[in-house]
């Protein structure tokens, strides 16, 4: 487990994930391994409007994300200023729950229930098109959508696709969930049954059935539906439960006598399936197991979500939902706390393993290391020390050094930086050193300008200041 400790710049979190949810953002705060206190100090950029919560899961140090609203616009504009807040984020994972299509093309083998987990190997833009006299046509091609994630994103989920890759994912996805929801507040968020998973045939809608009970609004045959009736249960409407659709894979679990059931308690899904593929977004709720079919089969989707096409374009982003309703006009929330759960311990998972690709980005920040040259306890202990360092770097200072500025105790984080906006990716070099033992004349040595009075500024170029401890940055 990596050591956990309190980062010290907004520079040090790699990874971004938007929710647009309570019950998705809820979830992904319970999956952190570590919540970093408020007020953390790291402050974010001017004219940011959005609110995060830091934190550690495994390797990774997280900003989360909060959606003011649903949809690709709200998606856009947050994960803009986040990345301009965290411009070192590698990867914004989108987690929550979607709409899964029941029985996709591209999947033959596969029925996809509540529950399940996509992870898009691209996200297809459906309502980007344009609007003619004629009606509206639809960008087709992979080209024309959003296209797929950058190489090494890809080669990723092809590896995670695979044998050892999915089955790792799926067990700590297990683990997690399991984890997660035997915390306290998460109990109403468990498996809500096999029963409770209820696919109706495409053309059996979601209407009022008793004459007479909307005006005659709703109506089976014409297709049309009122807003009571969108807003209503199926119990409430009467939906006839001996029209469900039979789903081999719900009824070998209720019919299994399988010993995974009993591990499970109840508490999570003992069929827990991952599946990839694309995943349509946009700003339409699809309330419809026709319109949802035939995009499905138009642009081979198994899944509709609403976020993923707003982060698209700014960062490698993944979508990672889980189902919680058909798309069709009987969807309702029931299944979201749940869904949530799965696909914020699913991200945990992915984190894990993606951990293992790219090792430069775990805690420890990229290319930045801070040294702690020696505490200096007498002037002629220092110079030696420094008359050794400068015979290196005085060469090369005048190009190299970018900054200097001060940290007043070893205690205190080198924030100072940071907050100014200079460049902290770049190795930092510290003089630990009383006053007066000549950590001055060590700038004055590479070319610097000494500067008395206090309090110094950090500054830009080449500039010493009066202090106890000092940061030299160099463009190495
Ligand atoms: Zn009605
Ligand atoms: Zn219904």
């Amino acid at each position: 487990m990596a050591v956990s400790s309190l980062p010290i710049g907004r520079d040090q979190f790699n990874i971004a994930v938007i929710c647009a949810l309570g019950s998705e953002s809820n979830a992904v705060e319970g999956i952190f391994d570590e919540v970093w206190p408020r007020p953390t100090g790291l402050g974010k950029s001017n004219n940011d409007p959005n609110t995060y919560t830091l934190g550690r899961i495994g390797y990774w140090n997280v900003v989360l994300a909060y959606l003011p609203h649903k949809g690709k616009v709200s998606s856009a504009s947050t994960s803009a200023m986040l990345l301009a807040s965290f411009p070192q984020i590698e990867l914004v994972i989108v987690v929550g729950v979607c709409g899964g299509v029941p029985h996709p093309q591209s999947h033959r083998d596969d029925e996809i229930i509540l529950g399940d987990v996509i992870i898009s190997t691209e996200v297809v833009q459906f309502d980007f098109g344009r609007l003619h006299e004629g009606g509206f046509e639809q960008k087709r091609t992979v080209a024309d959508s959003l296209g797929r994630a950058p190489s090494e994103l890809r080669t990723f989920i092809k590896y995670l696709s695979g044998y050892i890759g999915r089955n790792r994912l799926r067990e700590d996805t297990g683990a997690y969930l399991m984890e997660l929801l035997e915390k306290p507040g998460f109990h109403s968020s468990r498996y809500p049954g096999v029963e409770a998973d209820r696919l109706f045939p495409v053309n059996y809608r979601h209407v009022h059935r008793a004459a007479g009970t909307c005006g005659g609004v709703c109506s089976e045959a014409e297709g049309r539906v009122c807003e009571t009736a969108i807003g209503a249960s199926c119990r409430e409407l009467g939906c006839d439960e001996g029209k469900l659709l039979r789903r081999p894979r719900l009824r070998r679990l209720l019919e299994a006598d399988d010993p995974k059931l009993g591990l499970c308690e109840g508490i999570i899904s003992p069929d827990l399936r991952i599946l990839f593929g694309p995943i349509a977004s946009g700003d339409q709720v699809i309330r419809s197991a026709t319109h949802r079919d035939r995009i499905a089969e138009s642009h081979g989707v198994i899944a509709f979500e609403m976020e993923g096409a707003g982060v698209w374009d700014n960062r490698s982003t993944v979508v990672i939902k889980s189902v919680s309703d058909y798309a069709d006009s009987h969807k309702d929330k029931d299944w979201q706390p749940y869904s949530a759960a799965v696909a914020a311990a699913c991200m945990k998972a992915f984190l894990k393993q993606f951990a293992d690709v790219d090792p430069n980005a775990k805690l420890e920040p990229p290319r930045r290391q801070t040294f702690e040259i020696e505490a200096a306890s007498s002037k002629a202990h220092l110079t030696r020390l420094l008359a050794l360092f400068a015979i290196f770097l005085l060469p090369m200072s005048s190009m190299l050094l970018v900054w200097a500025g001060r940290w007043e105790t070893p205690e205190t984080p080198p924030l100072e930086p940071v907050n100014r906006g200079l460049d902290t990716t770049r190795p930092i070099f510290g003089i630990l050193g009383k006053t007066g033992v000549g950590k001055s004349s060590f700038i004055d040595l590479l070319g610097g300008r000494n500067r008395s009075g206090y309090p110094p500024e950090v500054c830009h170029g080449l500039e010493s200041c009066m202090t106890v401890y000092l940061l030299l940055g160099f463009a190495l």
